[in-house]
């Protein structure tokens, strides 16, 4: 069994950062495990080619705190400096390696990666992040149109149709921004307006209505989706509207792995949220939780500050009196 100070779970900015964080702190050795065959899945599977890539996000504004921050940057030129830091630090990322259980023994925390006990580790950050999971509605959808309803941004854009986005986040608004280049869009949002929206996809959005490219159902839920005699998906609203669309692109965000963190034995308060402390320290000494499952929403700036603040509590509660 390989012996490790630190096990890092997951290679997205929350747990670059945390093994960047634990160079400088001279805490070793350190080894990350990332499931994906590349590192930052979640930027590269889910940020269209050209995304820009906002330090700001979703009305968040965080001040950095430790060594990584970034300004607003395309998905390439983040994904670049991600992988530039992974080397300038001589992070030991393990791709394609998912941890499926961790273990709490004598001498410390057991890794289970892909199947096999692998690593033993003093301690364990989890920034397994929440997108590997979108958030879906209550309501069934029904197989019929399974092919058309999704549940991740779009990469490549239809060469027309109707189209229904769902939700009134950053990213319901730029794929409904993308979208519009060949397809008649609507965005259906439970609110009467936008919340916390970046000012700059706000501008563009406006723009777009305004030309007529973008119509907006503000104030308006979802009742069902149902198929319709052509094939295309028939959406009745709780107002009573109905209406049919060729593609429906959801746009709700993630959710939190709760299987995973149960399953090792994280605690969860009554609102069904992993329990932390201040420091992201779970119910399980020596355990952390970094980034988006660590936080109630997250954002890449506040990934990177986890991480500062977790590696800093275990250098003071853990390793200064040695
Ligand atoms: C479409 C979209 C647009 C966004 N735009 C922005 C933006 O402009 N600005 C911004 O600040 N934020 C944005 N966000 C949010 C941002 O992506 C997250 O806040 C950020 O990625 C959180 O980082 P993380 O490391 O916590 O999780 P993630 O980035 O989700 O990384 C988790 C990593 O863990 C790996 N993993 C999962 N399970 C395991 C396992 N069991 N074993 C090993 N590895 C595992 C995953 O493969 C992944 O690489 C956006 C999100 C989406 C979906």
């Amino acid at each position: 069994m390989e012996r490790v100070k630190l096990a890092i779970v997951g290679a997205g900015p929350a747990g670059i950062a945390c093994g960047i964080e634990a160079k400088i702190a001279q805490i070793e050795p350190v080894v990350i495990f990332e499931k994906a065959s590349h590192i930052c899945d979640t930027v590269v599977r889910l940020f269209r080619p050209g995304k820009r890539v906002d330090a700001v996000y979703q009305g968040i504004e965080v001040a950095p705190i430790g060594v990584c921050r970034f300004e607003t940057e395309s998905k390439e030129a983040f994904l670049e400096r991600m992988q530039r830091w992974v080397e300038e630090y001589s992070l030991d990322v393990r791709l394609n390696c998912e941890v499926n259980y961790i273990k709490k023994v004598e001498t410390g925390y057991e890794l289970t990666v892909n199947g096999t006990p692998q690593v033993c580790a003093d301690f364990v950050i989890i920034a397994i992040g929440i997108f590997g999971k979108p958030k879906k509605p209550d309501y069934p959808i029904p197989k019929e149109v399974k092919d058309r309803v999704f549940f991740e941004p779009p990469h490549i854009c239809p060469v027309g149709g109707k189209v229904l986005v769902v939700g009134g986040g950053d990213t319901a608004c730029e794929v409904a921004c993308f979208l519009c280049k060949n397809c008649e869009v609507y965005i259906s949002y439970r609110r009467p307006q936008f919340f916390r929206i970046n000012p700059i996809n706000l501008k563009i959005l406006e723009e777009k209505v305004t030309e007529g490219k973008i119509k907006l159902l503000l104030a308006t839920d979802i009742e069902k989706l149902e198929a319709n005699e052509d094939g295309r998906v028939k959406v009745c609203f709780k107002e009573g509207r109905v209406d049919t669309f060729d593609y429906v692109y959801y746009c709700l965000g993630g959710s939190t792995p709760k299987g995973f963190l149960k399953y090792i034995g994280v605690e969860f308060d009554a609102e069904d949220r992993p329990i932390v402390d201040e420091y992201y320290e779970t119910n399980l000494p020596g355990v952390f939780l970094a980034g988006d499952i660590a936080v109630p929403k997250g954002t890449i700036q506040l990934a990177f500050n986890t991480a500062h603040i977790i590696i800093k509590r275990i250098q003071e509660k853990y390793l200064s009196q040695r």
